[in-house]
């Protein structure tokens, strides 16, 4: 597995799948969320709200997949991010939760490639270098990880894109 880190707009990224940080009502929101929704148009919504009147929206560190309308990937993997609200473990776990059922779901679909933006880390005010910390490790740790060939981490910003770096950077000098 080979990880990326760009700074980039997620919606222009072409892979299997790329990761939305989406909030438990699956119909769409501010940041990225509504960046998916507005290139990917209706067959995203449409599929979300199936998903929701099946199941009832998705939980905090759930997944969910849906196909990715007229985005250059081919599916969106849904997940739901914590709010922060001060240094709690729970918080901490529900983020790596979220980027492990998302990995959870990708191995389930075949899909080889992803992208992720920074969980939680803008609406959310999850703090930029521990949110990046749980990524990496998540990933690193992700005990069907081979299934995956390339995972990349896409920052939004050069503060995320040095911290990701520099994370990388201490990884590989252990
Ligand atoms: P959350 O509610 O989980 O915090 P946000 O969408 O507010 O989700 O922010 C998550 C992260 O995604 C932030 O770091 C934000 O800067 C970044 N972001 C916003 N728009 C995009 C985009 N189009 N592509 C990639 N990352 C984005």
């Amino acid at each position: 597995m080979k990880i990326e880190i760009l700074k980039a707009d997620i919606t222009e990224i072409h892979v299997d799948a790329i990761v939305n940080a989406a909030n438990t009502s699956l119909l769409g929101g501010g940041g990225v969320d509504g960046a998916i929704h507005r290139k990917g148009g209706k067959v995203i919504l449409d599929e979300c709200i199936q998903i929701r009147n099946k199941q009832g929206g998705c939980k905090v560190g759930e997944a969910v997949i849906t196909t990715a309308g007229n985005l250059p990937s081919k599916y969106v993997i849904h997940t739901v991010g914590p709010v922060w609200n001060g240094d709690k473990e729970e918080k901490k776990n529900l983020l790596a939760a979220c980027y492990q059922n998302s990995l959870e779901l990708a191995v389930e679909n075949n899909i080889k490639t992803i992208a992720f933006p920074g969980i939680s880390t803008g609406i959310y005010h999850f703090p930029k270098d521990k949110a990046a910390e749980i990524a990496i490790k998540t990933v690193l740790n992700f005990d069907k990880i081979s299934e995956i060939e390339k995972v990349i981490f896409v920052c939004f910003d050069d503060e995320s894109y040095k911290i990701y770096n520099d994370l990388l950077e201490k990884i590989d000098k252990k």
